[in-house]
């Protein structure tokens, strides 16, 4: 299988005075050239600080503990800061930050901030159809590089962000949390624009959501986080038509249905939030409706033709 990205036991911890959190924990999965995969799960289990690592951008004190990230062959954990920048970031793999709203400098126009990339990967700053054309690719007018940010709605701002992220042509994409915050139209026509970029480009990406509705949409695999570990991975299909996770189960009963009424939206925050509740058996041993004694021990991971499922019901 030819893949884009594979990630091995990747585990990535925030160390401090307090105690150590687990923020990924133990996760592997494999990304197919011109697929996207979508990681999805509540708010703090992990998804967002999964895509950093793949950046190796981890905020301190977070740190890659263990595991591979293979890229083209080579394991990125493995290479120095300096030979990432150089060939790596922007390059090979490219990341849409949550909140990319507003992570646009204000006081540089567009067009200043595109060029700093270029200058940082040491191309020529002159050649501005190379602006010009990511510009384009995602639907925006040259012009625009003469603005500010204030001057852009949110989602031509959404839209800068990505022709940023795309100004190197990237082989990979990852896009945490792309929609959150634009209204439902915008959405739409971003989730449209990335699926068309992935295509045109023959682009893999990384979907993060807590919306597996959206996801779901995007991404032919999906990966369900739960307190820092990959609990199902499977077919976007296969996961949303017959979960087979208990938490998979409940986050897809979640989700609203105005034809079946039966799916009232579950509550998913109880008993669920913070990664080092627990440091052995099923971390979803307390919200589980089918615990057994033997889930206070560690789940087995139960692979399958497309993915696997960790937990002790799979056998
Ligand atoms: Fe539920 Fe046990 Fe499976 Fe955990 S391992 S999800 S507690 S059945």
């Amino acid at each position: 299988m030819n893949f884009a990205l594979t990630v091995n036991s990747l585990s990535v911890y925030y160390l401090s005075h307090f105690g150590t959190v687990k923020a990924v924990d133990d996760v592997s999965f494999s990304l197919e050239k011109n697929q996207s995969i979508g990681i999805v799960g509540e708010s703090g289990c992990g998804k967002s600080t999964l895509g950093a690592a793949l950046l190796r951008s981890v905020p301190y004190p977070g740190k890659i503990v263990d595991g591979q990230i293979i890229l083209d062959g080579q394991d990125i954990t493995k290479i120095s800061d300096d030979e990432f920048d150089k060939k790596i970031r922007w390059k090979e793999i490219s990341m849409i930050f949550q909140g990319a709203l507003n992570s646009l400098d204000p006081v540089f126009t567009v067009g200043s901030q595109m060029k700093e990339i270029l200058h940082q990967h040491g191309y020529s700053t002159d050649d501005l159809e190379v602006i010009a054309d990511s510009l384009k690719s995602v639907l925006l007018e040259p012009s625009i590089t003469k603005k500010y940010p204030h001057e852009l709605s949110g989602g031509m701002k959404q839209r800068t962000s990505i022709a940023m992220a795309l100004l190197l042509n990237p082989k990979i994409l990852v896009a945490d949390e792309p929609t959150t915050s634009l209204d439902v139209m915008v959405q739409s026509q971003i989730i449209n624009l990335l699926k068309k970029l992935k295509r045109d480009r023959n682009m893999s990406i990384v979907f993060i959501s807590h919306d597996l509705g959206v996801i779901s949409e995007v991404s032919e695999t999906i990966a369900i986080m739960y307190r820092g570990q990959i609990v199902e991975l499977g077919k976007s299909y296969e996961i949303y038509k017959n979960p087979k996770h208990p938490y998979t189960e409940k986050l897809v009963t979640s989700i609203p249905n105005i034809k079946h009424k039966e799916n009232r939206p579950q509550d998913l925050s109880e008993k669920s939030q913070g990664p080092i509740r627990k440091e052995t058996g099923c971390k979803f041993y307390d919200g589980c409706p089918y615990a057994k004694e033997k889930c206070r021990n560690d789940p087995p991971v139960i692979n399958h033709k497309n993915g696997y499922i960790r937990c002790w019901l799979y056998e």
